[in-house]
């Protein structure tokens, strides 16, 4: 059973979500408090921690670097009540996996959660290597190679690949992609889309202004051959 650890200092919050997420079939162990939020995730397996920015004890960015720091590779979701950029870049920076801001839809934080954990856990039923030209995937290790050089490709452009070889030969929309990648249940942001491709296609494709893998398919999105 996945089980996902929730800091958050709300009484209201964390019963809520714990209440909704035991409802999904989740095993959920909430606590308050930073510095006890730390001590379970140092202590106890998680699949997933939610973890909140503002909280008595430690604060959320402490606990995360501090569990980064550690070695610990259970993803983590920063709730953050601040919405500016600042905020969700240094969450990012310290290693968050990916930040919600309060206050969230319930369906979009079970889309997010539903994303990470695929990332994290194995798929049983998709494929785990591709090769195309000269570049070899492995889904796996999260390692990719063109000829012999190793590409230094992020999460989320392994998933975007994932997604491209699942629906092979078929256009994927950019809302497909923001919801299946990203976790995202509004869109009001394609272009960010658009750039990962533009990153991806430097890297895996020999001439990224002539691609032959990633094609565009105006006005529709795109659709990967192999
Ligand atoms: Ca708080």
């Amino acid at each position: 059973m996945t089980r996902i650890l929730i800091i958050e200092d709300e009484p209201d919050m964390r019963r809520g979500l714990q209440d909704n997420l035991e409802f999904e079939d989740y095993e959920i162990v909430t606590t308050g408090n930073g510095s006890e939020g730390l001590r379970l995730a140092q202590k106890e397996p998680f699949d997933l921690i939610l973890l909140d920015l503002m909280l008595p004890g430690l604060d959320g960015m402490e606990v995360c670097r501090k569990l980064k720091e550690e070695g610990s590779t259970v993803p983590i979701i920063m709730l953050t009540a601040r919405g500016s950029e600042s905020d969700k870049v240094e969450g990012l920076l310290t290693g968050a996996d990916d930040y919600i801001t309060k206050p969230f839809g319930l369906k979009e934080l079970l889309a997010r959660i539903k994303v990470i954990l695929r990332r994290v856990q194995p798929h049983p039923s998709s494929l785990r290597e591709i090769e195309f030209s000269d570049v070899k995937i492995s889904f796996d290790k999260y390692e990719a190679k063109k000829g012999e050089t190793l590409l230094d490709m992020s999460p989320r452009e392994f998933e975007i690949l994932r997604l491209f070889i699942d629906r092979e030969g078929e256009t994927v929309t950019r809302e497909e992609f923001l919801k299946e990648v990203w976790g995202y249940t509004s869109f009001p942001q394609t272009r960010t889309v658009d750039n990962h491709i533009a990153k991806l296609r430097q890297k895996i494709e020999d001439d990224p202004d002539q691609p032959k893998h990633i094609i565009t398919v105006h006005r529709m999105g795109y659709k990967f051959l192999r």
